[in-house]
């Protein structure tokens, strides 16, 4: 049976380190890391995520605020707010929350934060991570690769298949793990015999968004499965792209969903926030 790779319990322990960090840092520096939201819009999932993601930073010991714009505001309006905390000393990251009212062009709306302060690591993701400078990864990537070292296993060298080319999450992953000096393969929806590209990972990302799109025969024994997929069951349940049961029988370390990667994204919003604090500091 597969050893259960615990996002909670990681990114839990995650959470003191950081705390401790911010500390010494506030300390070295005089301030503490600062987080702000811009929210746009009465979207109450949205209301509930920034929420969760502003407490969580605040117990981590940084300063956080959220700016609620109503839902009639204006693409310039929304820019000058960007660029206004884009300029603002006291903030390190800007967590602009998605999705944004329809008349709002959100690709303007992302490119108007400042690659320094782009905490979910937008400007890194389209055409690999160096589109641009300075940019921190997508916090999802990141958050594999920290689930893929808590195994201990080396990454140099693996056989990773990434299944997905999402710009979210498949495409920065793949990067990261070349990165990594994995031997990369991406999967897509045209992958043929995708079965057969899984035998050989020693590594699996499923990054789909299609429950039970792989099962325990397609893996490699001993393998590492990275679940990202969030799916709703017909029945209320949420579960991943990896069918579970199957796949724990065969692998040699796994993510649940929930309780894999979820939580440790957050944890990564926060690390990215801390990462631009350094650069802005040091
Ligand atoms: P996305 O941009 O829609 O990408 C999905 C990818 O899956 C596409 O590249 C697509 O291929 C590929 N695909 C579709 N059907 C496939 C199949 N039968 N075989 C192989 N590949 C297939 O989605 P995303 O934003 O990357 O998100 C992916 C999943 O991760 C979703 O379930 C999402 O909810 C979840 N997610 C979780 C977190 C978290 O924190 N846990 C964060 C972000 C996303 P084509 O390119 O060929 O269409």
């Amino acid at each position: 049976m597969a050893q259960i790779i615990d996002g909670k319990a990681i990114a839990a322990a995650l959470y003191e380190k950081m705390r401790a960090e911010v500390d010494e840092l506030a300390l070295k520096y005089g301030r503490r890391p600062g987080l702000w939201a811009v929210i746009v819009g009465e979207d109450p999932a949205s209301q509930v995520y920034v929420n969760n993601n502003l407490n969580r930073a605040r117990k981590t010991g940084l300063v956080s605020e959220v700016i609620n714009l109503p839902e009639s505001t204006r693409q310039d309006e929304l820019l000058k707010v960007l660029g206004d905390l884009n300029e603002d000393e006291r903030v390190d990251g800007i967590l602009l929350q998605l999705p944004l009212p329809a008349h709002i062009d959100k690709d303007a709306a992302i490119s108007a934060i400042a690659p320094d302060k782009d905490i979910d690591g937008y400007a890194g993701m389209a055409g690999g991570l160096s589109a641009r400078r300075g940019a921190v990864a997508p916090c999802t990537s990141r958050a594999c690769i920290e689930l893929i070292k808590s195994t201990g296993i080396p990454v140099e060298g693996k056989h990773a298949v990434v299944v997905g080319r999402g710009e979210l999450v498949g495409k920065p992953v793949a990067a990261l793990l070349l990165g990594e000096n994995a031997t990369v393969t991406i999967a897509h929806s045209r992958t043929q015999d995708l079965a057969g590209v899984l035998s050989g990972a020693d590594i699996v990302v499923a990054a789909v968004g299609r429950a039970g799109l792989i099962t325990g025969d397609m893996l490699k024994p001993g393998a590492i499965v990275i679940d990202v997929g969030i799916n709703r069951t017909e029945d209320g349940r949420i579960v991943g792209d990896v069918e579970f049961e199957s796949a724990a029988r065969r692998a040699g370390y796994i993510t649940p969903v929930p309780g894999g990667v979820g939580p440790m994204t957050i944890a990564m919003l926060i690390r990215n926030t801390l990462d631009c604090y350094l650069k802005h500091t040091a």
